[in-house]
């Protein structure tokens, strides 16, 4: 591995894989093109052909292989996931990226050499919801939700009977993460069961006399002023009117990016850091996949003496929703 912390990579796409790996990820996560993972997007994901390819190729370079299997199957959903989790192995994936406890349990079961880590999705954010899937799965490892103080993320891992993993860039989600109901409200379509928050058969684009402005289901999102850049219509990133305002009343939209306090999480212990965006292009794979592998790389050198180079900044302020970017909850001294 290059460096001792695991820097783990979104491939949503074959081309996004390599462009991970050539760049410098030690480990790459990617799904089916079915409705079994969050990221269930037109034009994203991998057949099995790809996805052999793609094992193939980051194999071949050092690098190990996620495949998310990550949603709440629904009964009609059941055979499809339980026959995605029987493809990935069969396909030699290094681990199994899993939320559900029925499909934890199927894969353990049926599958009891095959790794598997417990998705963001699972929501585990205490060492004894931890120990509860490891007593009875086997997990490996917990990839923590983006909801801890750097003081909880350090205390997780001091208890935890498995590997941690955090993300380290990307999209936030405000909601406890795997239980969004926003968006089944709204859509009839969760992440949690679909894979997507705002499944691009419910969006809609309309240019007005007041601007361009989007729908979700024919609920108003966002409106945005001549020459705004405009956003994926996503519903806890919308401008709502709270009383006489409008403003993004539930979440901006903004990145997170943990470089400013790289050298005290890979002191608090994780082992991964893992980047968002398997829905974002292959450009912004390269892009941010090079900025972390230099800041850990830096960062483990001397941790002392790290500082983020501003040229980092500006090359993942550029990719950044809405051009901001956050230490999200880690920086809450409070929590
Ligand atoms: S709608 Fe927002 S809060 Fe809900 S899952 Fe999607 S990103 Fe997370």
């Amino acid at each position: 591995m290059k460096g001792g912390i695991e820097l783990v990579c979104p491939a949503g796409s074959l081309p996004a894989l390599r462009a991970a790996v050539d760049s410098g990820a030690n480990a790459v996560y990617m799904g089916f093109r079915d409705a079994t993972n969050a990221r269930n997007f037109p034009g994203l994901n991998f057949d099995e052909a790809e996805a052999r390819e793609g094992v193939a190729y980051a194999h071949s370079h050092g690098a190990r292989v996620f495949l998310a299997i990550n949603v709440y199957p629904q009964p009609s959903g059941w055979g499809e996931a339980t026959c995605a989790v029987d493809r990935a192995v069969e396909l030699g994936v290094d681990a199994l990226i899993i939320a559900d406890p029925g499909l934890l349990r199927y894969a353990a079961h049926n599958h009891p050499r095959q790794r598997l880590h417990l998705s963001v999705q699972g929501s585990a954010t205490n060492h004894h919801a931890i120990q509860f899937y490891h007593d009875h799965f086997g997990i490996r490892r917990v990839v923590l939700p983006r909801v801890l103080s750097l003081q909880q993320v350090r205390r997780v891992v001091e208890t935890s009977p498995v590997e941690v993993e955090v993300f380290g860039y990307g999209s936030l989600c405000v909601m406890v993460e795997g239980r969004c109901m926003l968006s089944s409200y709204v859509t009839g379509a969760s992440p949690n069961t679909c894979g997507v928050c705002s499944p691009a058969a419910a969006v809609r684009w309309e240019e007005t006399s007041s601007g361009r402005q989007s729908r979700l289901n024919g609920v108003l999102i966002d409106r945005y002023a001549p020459g705004e850049a405009a956003g994926y219509p996503t519903l806890c990133k919308g401008r709502y009117r709270v009383g006489e305002h409008v403003f993004h009343a539930i979440e901006e939209p903004t990145s997170l990016n943990v470089l400013p306090v790289l050298p005290e999480l890979l002191s608090s212990g994780v082992v991964a850091i893992k980047v968002e965006g398997r829905q974002r292009s292959r450009a912004y794979v390269t892009r941010v996949t090079r900025v972390l592998r230099a800041a850990l790389d830096a960062c483990q050198a001397d941790p002392e003496r790290f500082v983020p180079r501003e040229e980092w900044v500006a090359a993942l302020d550029e990719v950044s929703e809405g051009r901001c970017q956050t230490l999200g909850a880690l920086h809450r001294s409070w929590q």
